[in-house]
């Protein structure tokens, strides 16, 4: 076996380097951790960037198997946040300097969602004088609708994969065409191709997941040359199929240190993308974003729904900061930044590096 300080020093890492690097413990986990810190601070600097969370609605299409705001899950009350409330948080944003944000939901695929989203697009345009960032996630919708949402100004898109291993997409996954690991794929293609800067992220910790897996997750992202991750550590919730399997699981405190391993390989391989400290990790470790900016990210998410609505926008369970408002989560993760030893980039769109270099 080869030593990690030896991996760590090569130019390209194979699938088995990459699966020594996530095992890797002690010394040799905190040579990883060390490495990617190095190449972030080179890469990025120590700007933090900030994506205010708007979770417009939990109402979903859809019922992956792990999601607690699945479809089939009748345990909890739906909502859709007022278009009045998307512009109030909006303009929040924009007033405490946050540069972007970040618009997510249940997926729904329809000509009213398709048109709500067009028209808020061009109203948080212009209330912010076009100073205001926009990153939306909202799942698989055709090329078409991608275009009209990218014209309307948003400019860049967060689609997960999930799991880039097709036959374990599958098990997390109902089978029908509601549910496709191929239209996963087309989807992120076309994101490309209108131009925007496309971001993908995986769950870890999954029941059935192997450390091949997740280094082929690596690999996955490498060959597609995203600009963007936000992955997280799979936190298994009781309305949901997947919690069957929850004696299968690695303990929380390890799905936790592996996500930090995949943040920090995933930073050495793709020095210049922006990766997302993500809040599940929160969820585990009350210091777990800190500790994940110390180490490879660079984005940070503060959520800016209206505090009633947090707790029903549940699709892991423990999830923090739902009884804050935002202007206390926002005077929270100042301090919180501070701590982890980097600045606030305010202001600023804080685009990927890697998507601004691709294009030059
Ligand atoms: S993961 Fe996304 S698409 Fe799947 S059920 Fe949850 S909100 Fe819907």
């Amino acid at each position: 076996m080869q030593k990690v300080s030896e991996i760590l020093q090569k130019p390209i890492f194979s699938k088995e380097d990459i699966v020594q690097l996530l095992k890797s413990e002690n010394n040799d986990r905190q040579l990883v951790f060390a490495k990617a810190k190095e190449i972030k601070e080179q890469e990025i600097g120590n700007l933090v960037h900030f994506r205010g969370l708007i979770e417009l609605s939990n109402i979903c299409s859809k019922d992956c198997y792990y999601c607690g705001i699945r479809k089939s899950n009748k345990n909890f009350a739906r909502y859709n946040i007022s278009d009045e409330q998307v512009l109030k948080a909006a303009e929040f944003a924009y007033k405490e300097n946050y540069g972007s944000l970040v618009i997510q939901a249940g997926e729904i695929e329809s000509e009213k969602f398709t048109n709500r989203i067009e028209k808020l697009l061009q109203q948080i345009k212009k209330l912010s004088n076009n100073k205001l960032g926009i990153t939306i996630s909202l799942g698989e919708q055709t090329p078409e609708v991608y275009k009209n949402w990218f014209d309307a100004g948003a400019h860049r898109f967060l689609l997960r994969i999930e799991s880039s291993n097709k036959e374990l997409f599958e098990k997390i996954h109902p089978k029908n065409r509601n549910h496709s690991f191929e239209r996963r794929l087309e989807c992120l293609k076309s994101l490309k191709e209108i131009g925007y800067q496309t971001g993908t992220g995986v769950m870890i910790g999954l029941p059935f997941q192997t450390y091949e897996d997740l280094a082929d997750d690596i690999l996955f992202m490498r060959d597609f040359d995203i600009d963007m991750c936000g992955m997280g550590p799979f936190i298994e919730h009781p309305d949901t199929p997947l919690f069957e399997f929850k004696d299968q699981l690695m303990p929380l405190e390890k799905r936790f240190d592996l996500t930090l391993k995949m943040i920090a390989v995933l930073r050495i391989v793709m020095k210049d993308i922006n990766i997302a400290s993500a809040t599940a990790l929160q969820a585990i470790d009350p210091m777990g974003r800190e500790k994940a900016l110390k180490i490879g990210a660079n984005i940070i998410m503060p959520n800016i729904t209206p505090e009633k609505y947090r707790d029903d926008y549940s699709l892991y369970t423990n999830k923090p900061c739902t009884d804050e408002e935002p202007e206390q989560c926002k005077g929270c993760l100042d301090a919180r930044i501070a701590i982890s030893g980097n600045e606030i980039g305010c202001n600023e769109w804080g685009d990927s590096k890697h998507f601004k270099r691709k294009k030059l």
